[in-house]
């Protein structure tokens, strides 16, 4: 090996004129000096090709031992993921080796001077192909998998995104203001980190589930249109596409009407677009009732990007003679159904298994019936009669070949049941539009649910969104049936974010708490200090806040969070490169008063 003379050196032995990926067949002639990574070697005996890494690209560099010997014993020494500094001459590549997959495909360099700035140690994953590795071992050196194109094109997609962000709030006089990670609890439906104080034993803070409650503070404070990059923390149980801290492009605006959220909302995601993509969308968004959306999708965030759209066939069903309709109409129930299109064959086995899985998954059943011109078969075609048929026909057109598929029972369960089964057969018969971007807002939703569970109401935003005006009177007499002035933005059956117009009355506050059983001590406690600002002249206030991961997966193409986060943590909240979290020093634990007890 050649002595690795750089080795201890801080800095290269000359200053870089060109990123990897720069050189085109117009610098031919040029003298460049380079760093980058090994991605591959091929030794040829006396010439040694390397294919150089870098973040903007690959070049190819040529080693031959007459134009420089020691050059050419770097390359002989040289691995993957070797750095290097070399200096050499663009030229241009014969005909026939040409390689238009490559950026800088039409040129190589000729090195005349090569140093190995550190060797590496071989790396426990191929770069290129990394996404059949273990994706513990690709976390544990991310450092590695994020020298890989993809994810340096996903992290940079992200940047612009959030360029594009800033570029159109900053225009349109949003303040970026910082408001602290360490914080009271704001409810938005999760589990608190909390962080004990040292100065004030037996005391935490809790890390902030969204700077909700500073937001709505700072309108109150004046600025009048507030924006950040927030940093958010929940400690949820993690689902496939869930993180326990990422990042949300906040918004709160004095005085705005739902459509002055939108149009803001629509503005700055076209400029995300513009920024991140290079693409147009459509605006302004069409908006969606809370309703239809779940009447027609069986989603509060309805993909769009495909039509088998339900509809509600109880209508139809009235007197049948089909024992099961029969009961669930009896019940108060629902018939809910979809029709899949002659092009859309699911056999008899498909049929029984989708069958089966709601059975024992959701307790629903599934009926479907094969469109034929004269008759309609399948197990439970000889229940229906012609006037039946009729019905159905007149709500859900289906036409011959056509499968009607239907799911009966409590509206709250069959709705979702349906919903899901469309994203499923949509996907499977490939009848998404990958192409489009389908935006929608979904607008007028309940401002309250009951949950079982706890057996009282919550908030289907959370408790600081305004009730719908013309709806307050509800709160007396049918607080469920009462809306809230909250919306959310949906792409392509996404959720990529959600706000409301504020309550900025204090009055109105207490009362919907004491909705939620939060009762004016526990209020004064955990909230006094939203109410008594509420209380000093508060103006009318709402906003939004994004996903910026969300909205970077969107715009890179991909299904995982983690391919668009430097540095994300595991299923099971650990970062498998640090090892966090870890356990402390008992001594730390003295002094912040904590006893561990496991
Ligand atoms: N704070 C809400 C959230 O994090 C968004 C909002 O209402 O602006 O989901």
């Amino acid at each position: 090996m050649p002595e690795i003379k750089q080795a201890l050196m801080p800095t290269p032995p000359w200053r870089r004129t060109d990123y990897c990926g720069a050189p085109r067949a117009k610098d031919a002639g040029r003298e460049v000096a380079l760093w980058g990574w090994v991605a591959t070697r091929r030794d040829h005996g006396s010439l040694i090709f390397i294919d150089l890494r870098d973040r903007e690209g690959i070049i190819q560099l040529v080693f031959n031992p007459e134009h420089d010997a020691a050059a050419h014993a770097v390359a002989e020494a040289a691995r993957a993921e070797f750095y290097l500094a070399v200096r050499g001459r663009v030229v241009r590549r014969s005909e026939g080796s040409v390689n238009a997959e490559l950026p800088t495909g039409e040129i190589e360099v000729v090195v005349t001077a090569a140093e190995i700035l550190n060797p590496s140690l071989p790396p426990p994953f191929p770069l290129s192909g990394a996404e059949g590795a273990a994706e513990e071992v690709r976390l544990k050196f991310r450092y590695l998998d994020l020298r890989r194109p993809e994810m340096q094109s996903n992290l940079r997609r992200r940047h612009q995104a959030l360029r594009g962000a800033r570029a159109y709030l900053d225009a349109h006089g949003f303040i970026e203001v910082e408001t602290p990670i360490l914080f009271k609890a704001t409810p938005e439906g999760a589990r608190d980190y909390l962080v004990p104080s040292r100065v004030n034993p037996g005391r935490f803070y809790a890390l902030p589930q969204s700077p909700q409650l500073l937001k709505q503070i700072l309108m109150v404070g004046g600025f009048d249109r507030y924006y950040q990059i927030a940093r958010c923390f929940r400690d949820e149980d993690l689902r496939a596409n869930r993180q326990p801290e990422f990042s949300q492009i906040d918004i709160e605006m004095t005085g705005p009407r739902p459509e002055d959220v939108h149009e803001m909302a629509e503005g700055m995601m076209a400029s995300i677009y513009q920024y991140a993509a290079e693409t147009e969308i459509e605006r302004p968004f069409p908006r969606m009732r809370y309703d239809d959306a779940m009447e027609r999708y069986g989603s509060d965030k309805p993909d769009l990007r495909f039509g088998l759209e339900m509809r509600n066939l109880s209508a139809a069903f009235a007197g049948t003679q089909f024992k099961v309709f029969a009961e669930t109409l009896a019940r108060g129930e629902q018939i809910y159904g979809l029709v899949l299109p002659a092009a859309c064959q699911l056999s008899r086995r498909e049929l029984d298994d989708m069958a089966e899985g709601l059975r024992s998954r959701q307790a629903l059943g599934l009926a479907w019936l094969k469109i034929a011109p004269d008759a309609w078969q399948g197990p439970i075609a000889k229940f229906i009669s012609d006037q039946e048929r009729t019905r159905v026909a007149e709500i859900a057109a289906p036409a011959a070949g056509d499968t009607l598929l239907m799911i009966a029972g409590a509206r709250g369960k069959v709705r979702p049941a349906l919903g899901d089964l469309r994203l499923r057969l949509g996907a499977k018969f490939d009848l998404i539009d990958r192409a489009a971007l389908k935006f929608l807002w979904v607008v007028d939703f309940p401002l309250f649910d009951f949950s079982e569970e706890e057996k009282r109401l919550v908030s289907v935003n959370h408790p600081f969104t305004a009730p719908h005006p013309d709806d307050i009177g509800l709160l007396d007499s049918e607080p469920l049936k009462a809306r809230a002035l909250a919306y959310d933005m949906v792409l392509n059956g996404q959720e990529m974010g959600g706000g409301s117009i504020r309550i900025h009355n204090a009055e109105l506050q207490l009362r919907v708490f004491e909705l939620l059983g939060i009762g004016r001590e526990e209020a004064a406690v955990k909230f006094g200090f939203l109410l008594d600002a509420l209380g000093f002249g508060a103006p009318p206030h709402g906003g939004i806040a994004f996903g910026v991961d969300r909205i970077a997966m969107m715009v890179c193409g991909t299904d995982s969070l983690r391919d668009v986060m430097a540095f994300p943590k595991t299923q099971k909240a650990v970062d498998p490169m640090s090892g966090a979290p870890s356990e402390v020093d008992p001594r730390q634990l003295r002094e912040l008063s904590i006893r561990v007890a496991l």
